[in-house]
């Protein structure tokens, strides 16, 4: 079943006198539950795909389908609701409050929503059931990175979107942050967006999205996708 669909999707920024084309007519589709991975250099265009999904930027041409609605026509009142409650993020920097611990940060994500999961057992489920009291300062950045997921996914939200979630680890911890990312899929069936110039990243997704110069170059489905040990 089709969850999201991109339709000739173009942004421009405007940087003084100089317009930036950081996407030209993209169209693709995913389906529900889902693991995405959208491959491409730096500058290619994937976080501001990715922006536009979780309705933190907007597209300048094209509709933007999320469960049947088109995104691109909504008021800024339903955006900030959709951001707020349909969309988790996951970035590279963690972005946690510093002064919040684990658990206050998951909390705080969930409070205006009203479908959310109880953030206690989510930090079990990322594996920090004993970290909970810790600040961010006192964890390691897979812990944060950790945390950070269980927050995006506290809220219940339809969709996860990760733009690049292991670009601060080392190899080890990142693969470890994948395979969560990998379990929250397969267990949760949500859909997961992941945003990377990292191919070695590509085969554990069932679909990979290439992207070049703000276009799409090929849409691979993976047959014989990898999970992660
Ligand atoms: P990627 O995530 O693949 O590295 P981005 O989506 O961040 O690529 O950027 C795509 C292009 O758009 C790049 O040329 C980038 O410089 C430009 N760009 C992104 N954000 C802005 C912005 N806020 N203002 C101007 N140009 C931007
Ligand atoms: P990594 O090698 O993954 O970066 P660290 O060496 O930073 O991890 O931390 C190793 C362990 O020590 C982690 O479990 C982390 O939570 C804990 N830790 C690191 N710094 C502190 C601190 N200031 N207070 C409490 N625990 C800490």
């Amino acid at each position: 079943n089709k969850l999201i669909e991109f339709k000739q999707v173009s942004k421009q920024y405007q940087v003084g006198e100089v317009k930036i084309k950081a996407l030209d007519g993209v169209d693709f589709l995913i389906n529900e539950g889902e693991f995405v991975v959208i491959l491409g250099a730096s500058g290619a265009g994937k976080s501001t795909i990715l922006n536009i999904l979780g309705g933190m930027d907007t597209a300048t041409a094209g509709q933007v389908f999320v469960g049947g609605q088109d995104i691109t026509r909504f008021k800024d009142r339903q955006l900030t609701a959709y951001r707020g409650e349909q969309v988790g993020f996951v970035f590279q920097f963690y972005n946690l409050i510093p002064n919040l611990n684990a658990l206050e940060n998951v909390e705080f994500a969930t409070e205006v929503c009203s479908d959310h999961l109880d953030a206690k057992r989510i930090l079990d489920q990322v594996g920090l059931r004993d970290r909970a009291r810790s600040f961010p300062s006192q964890l390691s950045g897979g812990e944060q990175q950790r945390v950070a997921i269980a927050r995006a996914v506290a809220k219940n939200p339809l969709l996860l979107l990760c733009d690049e979630p292991t670009g601060a680890l080392d190899y080890v911890t990142g693969k470890s942050v994948l395979k969560l990312l990998q379990d929250l899929n397969r267990d949760t069936k949500k859909c997961v967006v992941l945003v990377t110039h990292n191919t070695a990243i590509a085969p554990i997704a069932d679909k990979v999205i290439k992207v070049r110069s703000g276009r799409i170059e090929s849409v691979t489905i993976n047959t014989n996708k990898q999970s992660i040990e």
